[in-house]
């Protein structure tokens, strides 16, 4: 039998475990930094997400089963290669990060390499003892970096690679966004990332993830993006992301128009319905003749791969583990990949500290258990076959610039009109504010001031309350005649919008004639369709704010139920209830064609009520 070859490297680093781990644990970037050679998927993935992989370089070319990157966050993670005809025959590598008293973190990267003939046993002590060793190193020291800074990964080694007549086109585009009104500083940066970042980086721009990076509103950044798109620096990439992996693989399309609701995870095995509001993101990537981008995967299953996931765990039949992971407080679910349902979790303050966590054949206990962040969990596979355990976050990331969240922006539809569903697709789009609006007595100011004079008057206050619907984050989907629909994904972004509206319009410069503009709002599940090639919503939501529009007299708002239960809006009525400033009286109203339902209302109107 072959001797097992063993290394142990020891590094020192300055910053803590935490803020290391999105750098160390990202093995795509670790693999590619220290060199190795570019892997593609051979085969399908198999039973427990073992994957089958290969890589090709010039001496050498392997193919290799590997095990499910095993974890616990943010301290520990390893994985096991099994090799076919190759001068090695298994590795396996586990990196730990313990937190100094310091603040630092104590690196421990081990290799266990088996070789499978001479030539294996001549190769390690080159190729792992010596040339990894060296290289590994490097990576760490500069991760170290990196991570102290908080900063996005540029590249060091390289210089830029812009295309051909680059330069001169990003001076042009430069000038452009800042005509269209970007803040330059922000331009700049994203001028200087698409020129010194590296191609790893480049390939997945998140403008909310910048946006925290450089500690500006995520809003601007998103419309910088939304600018440089249509200018020609950037380009579109809707990703479709699976409900469990949350994994993106062969689903970025570069428009919305391939964008169909029924979708496939290979890598989960599902098919799942996609919606706007959790599985479809908006990323970037810089224009070809710009800068060329390529990304090739160096490691596709790493830990950063699913960052939404806290611990994963392969486990033989009847086996136990215990773990001590550090958990950010919210919700979590575990789960297996072979077993029906999941544990429901729930990390807080006040939780247990030791708790027992069994995959059991017949299913998971119906009640949600409570821990606290840093909990010691014992896990334990119960069943005859072996389970990939996860531990995952329900919630999705926030720096998700999802689709339901950037096509409900104004700039958006501005910019992109063209940007819609292929006509028939049907996607749902979560849950939506709708306001609609409609100008009070316009057929009498048609009449009384002439046709040409009253059209001009409806198209400024088309633009009055376009202004009003942007400065809230929200768009304009269409106008009927006089009347106005809209879309907004706060509620009450949507109520102070329509208030500044109605105001407006109430209070015109001298001269002009003020206007009254009835108005309703109503929250609630929508579906995104394409209507006249543009992005267009149907769905009851639509339907019941479109006949709440009707209750309004003028210079009053209606709310729907849904819309006033909502927290925020709850905040901003009681407080503007405090000031004088509104006043709100409740009613209550069957509408036509929802016979059956008697709806609560809210009847929204400025200064104190008149009584009487
Ligand atoms: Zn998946």
């Amino acid at each position: 039998m072959n001797r097992e070859f063993y290394y142990r490297w020891e590094l020192q680093l300055r910053a803590n475990p935490a803020a290391l781990w999105p750098y160390v644990a990202d093995t795509n970037r670790f693999n590619r930094d220290t060199q190795l050679p570019a892997v593609t998927e051979s085969a399908p993935v198999l039973p427990n997400a073992r994957r089958q992989l290969r890589f090709q370089s010039k001496w050498l070319t392997a193919n290799w089963t590997e095990d499910p990157f095993e974890w616990t966050y943010p301290t520990r993670f390893g994985v096991v290669r099994r090799y076919k005809n190759s001068p090695i025959k298994q590795m396996r590598v586990v990196l730990e990060m313990t937190r100094q008293p310091d603040g630092g973190t104590q690196l421990v990267y081990q290799v266990w390499a088996l070789p499978r003939n001479l030539l294996g046993m001549a190769m390690i002590p080159i190729v792992i003892g010596q040339i990894s060793a060296r290289r590994f190193r490097a990576a760490f020291i500069q991760y170290d970096k990196l991570a102290q800074a908080g900063a996005v990964p540029v590249s060091l080694r390289h210089a830029s690679h812009l295309s051909p007549g680059a330069k001169g086109r990003l001076e042009t585009m430069k000038q452009r966004l800042a005509q269209a009104g970007a803040a330059p500083a922000l331009v700049n940066r994203l001028v200087d990332l698409v020129q010194n970042a590296d191609d790893l980086t480049l390939a997945r721009l998140r403008p909310y993830l910048l946006a925290d990076v450089w500690e500006a509103p995520r809003r601007d950044v998103l419309e910088l993006f939304l600018l440089a798109t249509r200018a020609g620096l950037l380009d579109f990439q809707w990703e479709i992301l699976c409900p469990m992996c949350r994994g993106a693989e062969d689903r970025v399309h570069h428009t919305l128009a391939h964008v169909t609701s029924a979708a496939h995870c290979q890598t989960c095995n599902i098919d799942f319905e996609v919606n706007f509001d959790q599985s479809v993101e908006l990323t970037f990537i810089p224009n070809p003749a710009i800068r060329a981008v390529k990304a090739p995967d160096f490691c596709v299953a790493g830990p950063q791969v699913t960052p939404h996931i806290a611990v994963q765990q392969l486990l033989a039949p009847q086996e136990q583990r215990v773990l001590s992971p550090v958990l950010e407080a919210g919700r979590y679910r575990l789960r297996t990949m072979r077993l029906p349902g999941a544990q429901h979790l729930q990390v807080t303050a006040v939780g247990q500290s030791q708790v027992n966590l069994r995959a059991e054949q017949d299913g998971w206990p119906s009640h949600e258990l409570k821990l606290i962040p840093t909990p010691s969990l014992q896990l334990t596979n119960d069943t005859g076959e072996e389970q990939l355990l996860i531990l995952e976050r329900t919630v999705w990331s926030d720096q998700a610039a999802t689709a339901a969240e950037v096509t409900t922006l104004q700039r958006f539809r501005d910019l992109f009109s063209d940007e819609a569903l292929r006509p028939g697709e049907q996607i749902s789009v979560g849950s939506l504010t709708i306001l609609f609006t409609d100008l009070v007595n316009s057929t009498h100011l048609y009449r009384e001031i002439g046709d040409a004079t009253a059209f001009g008057v409806v198209m400024n206050h088309f633009d009055v309350l376009r202004e009003a619907i942007d400065a809230e984050g929200g768009a304009l989907v269409k106008t009927i005649g006089d009347a106005v629909m809209a879309v907004f994904r706060r509620p009450v972004s949507a109520l102070r919008a329509i208030l500044q509206a109605q105001q407006v319009l109430a209070a015109p410069p001298a001269g002009q004639r003020p206007l009254r503009l009835r108005a309703a709002l109503h929250y609630g599940p929508s579906i995104a369709v394409s209507l006249n090639n543009q992005l267009d919503y149907f769905g009851s939501t639509i339907n019941i704010a479109a006949r709440l529009e009707k209750l309004s007299q003028g210079s009053d708002v209606i709310l729907s139920d849904a819309v006033c239960d909502d927290p925020e809006v709850a905040d901003f009525l009681t407080n503007q209830q405090a000031q004088r400033q509104l006043h709100v009286t409740p009613f209550s109203e069957t509408l036509k064609g929802f016979q059956e339902e008697c709806f609560s209302l809210w009847r929204v109107g400025r200064g104190e009520e008149v009584k009487g």
